[in-house]
C-alpha cells in the first residue's frame, strides 16, 4: 500500500522538479520599453534569447498596474515585489516645494541634500526607495549573497539594486559608472574600453532583413524630420546615437556577463543576483516610435544580444534561473498612428501648461506666485505656502480647468486618490483612481492627477529629441510581458494578468527565501506547469 502511494506521488511530480536543483543564481532582466504589444508583435520572429525565454513560463499579459508608467516607478516594482505606493518611486521626477534649494524638481534616483546639486546634475542614490529589493533581503538572509547591477540607465541600476549593491555600474553618456569611491572591476574597465573604441568608430547602416523591411515607412514628423526608416547609421565619436542603438543594449548585457564571470557569481556559499536594465529599446521608441525599421532592427539585435548573453550564462555550469520583463509599455509616434487606422491619436497643446492654468487661477482669486507646478499630465502640486482656504479655492478651480479640458479624461485630487483602497483585483480590472492609488505616496503625489485621453501624446513637439513616449494610465503603457526560464521548466502560457510585483516573490520562493505576506502586494507566480508548485503554501 505504502509502495503505491510512493509510485502515485512520483507519477504526480513532473521529472523537471525533481531534477532542476536550485538555482544559484537569478538574473532579472528589464527591457525598457518593452510592451506586451511588441512582444506579441515580435515574437514569432524571435530565433535567440527572446526565443529561449518562450520556452519557459510566459505571462504575456504581465502589468506595471499603476498609474506612473515611467522607467523608475516601472523598475522599483521588480525586484521589490511592492508597487510604486509602496516603493516610493512615484515619477521619474516630482516636486518638492519645500526642497531646500533653488530647483524643486527632484530626481527618483538623486540624494537631492547634497550641495550644489539639481534634478539635471545629481547625485545617483537609492535614498528615495523606501523598500529592500530581493538582492537586500538575499543578503539579510545569508550575507554571503551578492549583489550585481547592472544598466544602461542609473535609475534601472539602482531601482533593481537597491540599497547595497556589491556591485552596481549604469551608463552615463560615454562610460559605465558608479557610485562615488567604487573602484571598477577588470570587467569594467574592459567594457568602457571597448565602448570607446567603438564609439571612435563610424557606423554604417544595419542591413534590413525582410521582416523590417516590412515597416521602412517613411512618415514625416515635421517639415524637416521623418522617423520610420532608420538603420542606425552614425558618424565616429557619437556616443549619443550609440546610446540609442541596439550596439547600447549588447555592450550593457557584454558587461552583465563579464561580470558574473569575474565574480563567479553563483559559485559562492549563497545564492547571488544579477540584475541588468537594458536601455536602448527606450531610446529607439523615444527617437524614433515603435513601428519603423528601427524598432525592428532594434529587437532583432537584441534577441540575438540576449541569445549570447543567455549562452555565457550556460556556459558558467552554474544553475540559474531568469527573468525578462519591462518597467512599462510604449505608444508610437501619434503621427503614423494616425496614419494607420488610429486617426485619433494627436499630442498635447500648451493648454495642459500648469503655469498657463494656474496664471487663469491666479486672476480669478486675486493671488500672486506660479500656483501650478508640474507637466500637465499626472501630478500637479499647489503652491504650498497658500493658506488652508487659498489651497482649497485653488484646488477646486484647478480640477474645474482641467476636467473641462478636452485633452484629458479624469482629474483626482490627492484625497480622493488616498481614500481609495489599493487595489486586490486582477490589475487589467482596475479602475483609473485605483491605477493612481498604486502610485500613490502620501509625501509626494501631487494635491491633483490628471489622466490624459487614451491616445494622446505628452509631447508637444514631435520636431525635438522625442517623437513618442509612454507614462499614461492606459494599458499600452501598462502591459509588459513576464518570461521566466530555467532548465528543466516545463513551458506553459498563463495569458491572464498577472503584476509586475509578483516577479520578486516569484523568484525568492525559487531560493526558498521566505518573504513577509504583508510586506509586499506581489505574489509568487506558480513556475511548475504541473500539480506540483514552485511556491510557498
Ligand atoms: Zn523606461
Amino acid at each position: 500500500m505504502k509502495r503505491l502511494m510512493l509510485a502515485a506521488l512520483m507519477v504526480a511530480t513532473p521529472a523537471a522538479a525533481q531534477e532542476a536543483p536550485p538555482p544559484k543564481l537569478l538574473v532579472a532582466i528589464a527591457v525598457d520599453q518593452f510592451s506586451a504589444d511588441l512582444f506579441a508583435q515580435y515574437r514569432r520572429h524571435f530565433t535567440g534569447g527572446f526565443a529561449r525565454l518562450q520556452q519557459g513560463a510566459v505571462f504575456p499579459s504581465g502589468y506595471q498596474g499603476h498609474a506612473a508608467t515611467e522607467t523608475c516607478p516601472g523598475h522599483s516594482t521588480i525586484l521589490t515585489g511592492s508597487r510604486p505606493s509602496r516603493t516610493g518611486i512615484i515619477a521619474n521626477d516630482w516636486i518638492d516645494l519645500r526642497a531646500g534649494r533653488t530647483d524643486k524638481t527632484v530626481y527618483c534616483a538623486e540624494d537631492e541634500s547634497v550641495p550644489g546639486s539639481n534634478s539635471d546634475h545629481y547625485t545617483v542614490s537609492p535614498l528615495h526607495l523606501r523598500v529592500p529589493t530581493l538582492g537586500e533581503r538575499m543578503k539579510a538572509a545569508t550575507p554571503a549573497s551578492r549583489v550585481v547591477s547592472v544598466a544602461g540607465k542609473d535609475r534601472a541600476a539602482v531601482m533593481m539594486a537597491g540599497h547595497a549593491p556589491d556591485q552596481i555600474w549604469w551608463w552615463n553618456s560615454d562610460a559605465f559608472v558608479s557610485y562615488a569611491g567604487r573602484t571598477p572591476p577588470a570587467a569594467v574597465t574592459k567594457a568602457n574600453a571597448d565602448a570607446k573604441a567603438r564609439i571612435a568608430q563610424a557606423r554604417a547602416g544595419m542591413d534590413l532583413p525582410a521582416i523590417c523591411q516590412a515597416h521602412a515607412l517613411a512618415v514625416p514628423i515635421t517639415a524637416t524630420k521623418t522617423i520610420g526608416t532608420g538603420r542606425f547609421a552614425r558618424t565616429a565619436s557619437d556616443a549619443k546615437n550609440f546610446r540609442i542603438s541596439p550596439e547600447f543594449d549588447a555592450a550593457v548585457l557584454g558587461l552583465a556577463a563579464d561580470l558574473a564571470d569575474e565574480l563567479k557569481l553563483g559559485s559562492g556559499p549563497a545564492p547571488d543576483i544579477l540584475s541588468v536594465g537594458a536601455s536602448a529599446t527606450d531610446y529607439v521608441g523615444h527617437t524614433y516610435g515603435t513601428q519603423g525599421t528601427e524598432m525592428c532592427l532594434q529587437l532583432l539585435a537584441l534577441d540575438r544580444a540576449l541569445g549570447d548573453f543567455l549562452a555565457r550564462m550556460d556556459a558558467r555550469g552554474v544553475p540559474y534561473a531568469v527573468v525578462l520583463t519591462a518597467d512599462h509599455g510604449g505608444h508610437d509616434a501619434p503621427e503614423r498612428i494616425a496614419m494607420q487606422g488610429v486617426p485619433e491619436a494627436h499630442r498635447i497643446d500648451a493648454t495642459l501648461s500648469p503655469k498657463t492654468v494656474g496664471e487663469a487661477i491666479a486672476a480669478r482669486l486675486k493671488l500672486s506666485g506660479q500656483l501650478l507646478h508640474g507637466s500637465g499630465a499626472g501630478d500637479i502640486w499647489i503652491d504650498p505656502t497658500l493658506t488652508r482656504k487659498q489651497h482649497a479655492a485653488v484646488l477646486a478651480q484647478a480640477v474645474v480647468a482641467y476636467t473641462a479640458n478636452p485633452l484629458v479624461h479624469s482629474v483626482f485630487t490627492k484625497d480622493q486618490i488616498a481614500a481609495t483602497p489599493s487595489p486586490t483585483s486582477p490589475p487589467d480590472s482596475w479602475t483609473l483612481i485605483e491605477e493612481a492609488r498604486a502610485a500613490y505616496d502620501a509625501e509626494r503625489t501631487g494635491d491633483l492627477v490628471v489622466a490624459l485621453k487614451p491616445r494622446i501624446t505628452p509631447i508637444r513637439d514631435g520636431g525635438g529629441s522625442s517623437v513618442a513616449t509612454h507614462g499614461s494610465f492606459w494599458d499600452y503603457d501598462r502591459r509588459v510581458p513576464i518570461l521566466f526560464w530555467r532548465l528543466g521548466l516545463v513551458p506553459f502560457e498563463q495569458p491572464l494578468a498577472v503584476e509586475t510585483a509578483d516577479i520578486m516573490p516569484t523568484l525568492a520562493a525559487l531560493i526558498a527565501l521566505p518573504v513577509a505576506k504583508s510586506e509586499i502586494d506581489g505574489r509568487c507566480l506558480d513556475l511548475d506547469a504541473g500539480p506540483a508548485t514552485t511556491c510557498p503554501n
